[in-house]
């Protein structure tokens, strides 16, 4: 799953006000964050096969330590720790923890059998990405109640507070449309650097974008 982590991050902003969207957004995608350092280590594989459709062309082999039910738990516990040393906001901790958690639940959905629930697992995944129009549709509806829940949370504080939320959302969306439409990259060096730069990309964008703009509640 690539826009429903971010539509959940989004929706996040509701229950944690005070926490940054770009924050909202590394925890959400946090696995995705991880995976691509651990394929550059060796410590993870992946392959492209082509597929019968575009969800089904990209094969994890092995993703035991970014994308196990276990570990991304513990990587919840860390990243909340962290953020909550760093900020003394409890509540927004809490909701980062259950962002991170919350990316193991949707890829089970939507992959297929290839999450498993601690490293050595059996892998386990709903296959979602067999249906192109399921997948559509229920990312599709995730992205727009994430929306309404965020720009109802949130108003702009100037003009960048309403066109960098709104490019944020755009680029997304084309990247998203953009993967669908072009091969697959293979697996390799550039394409681990690439995910790196591009999952950052989207936390700095969304970082910068919610700075612009203020929560409407305080909790
Ligand atoms: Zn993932």
């Amino acid at each position: 799953m690539f826009i429903g982590h971010y539509a959940v991050a989004l929706a996040a902003k509701r229950a944690a006000p005070r926490t940054s969207l770009g924050t909202l957004f590394a925890a959400a995608s946090l696995a995705d964050l991880l995976w691509p350092v651990f394929l550059l280590l060796g410590w993870e594989r992946a392959h492209i096969v082509p597929g019968p459709n575009p969800f089904l062309t990209l094969w994890l082999d092995f993703i035991p330590i970014s994308h196990s039910l276990i570990t991304l738990i513990g990587w919840g516990v860390l990243f909340a720790l962290a953020y909550r040393q760093r900020t003394g906001y409890g509540r927004g901790a809490l909701v980062v923890a259950l962002l991170v958690v919350s990316h193991w639940v949707l890829d089970f959905v939507t992959h297929r059998p290839d999450m498993p629930l601690y490293p050595g697992g059996t892998p386990l995944g709903l296959g979602l990405w067999n249906s192109v129009t399921g997948t559509l549709a229920v990312e599709g509806v995730m992205l727009v109640a994430g929306l309404w829940l965020y720009a109802g949370a949130t108003r702009p504080r100037d003009r960048t507070g309403r066109y960098g939320f709104w490019s944020l959302i755009a680029m997304l969306v084309l990247s998203y449309v953009g993967s669908l439409l072009t091969p697959p990259p293979p697996i390799g060096v550039a394409f681990a650097i690439g995910a790196i730069i591009f999952g950052w990309l989207c936390v700095a964008w969304a970082a910068w974008a919610d700075r612009h703009r203020e929560a409407i509640y305080s909790t």
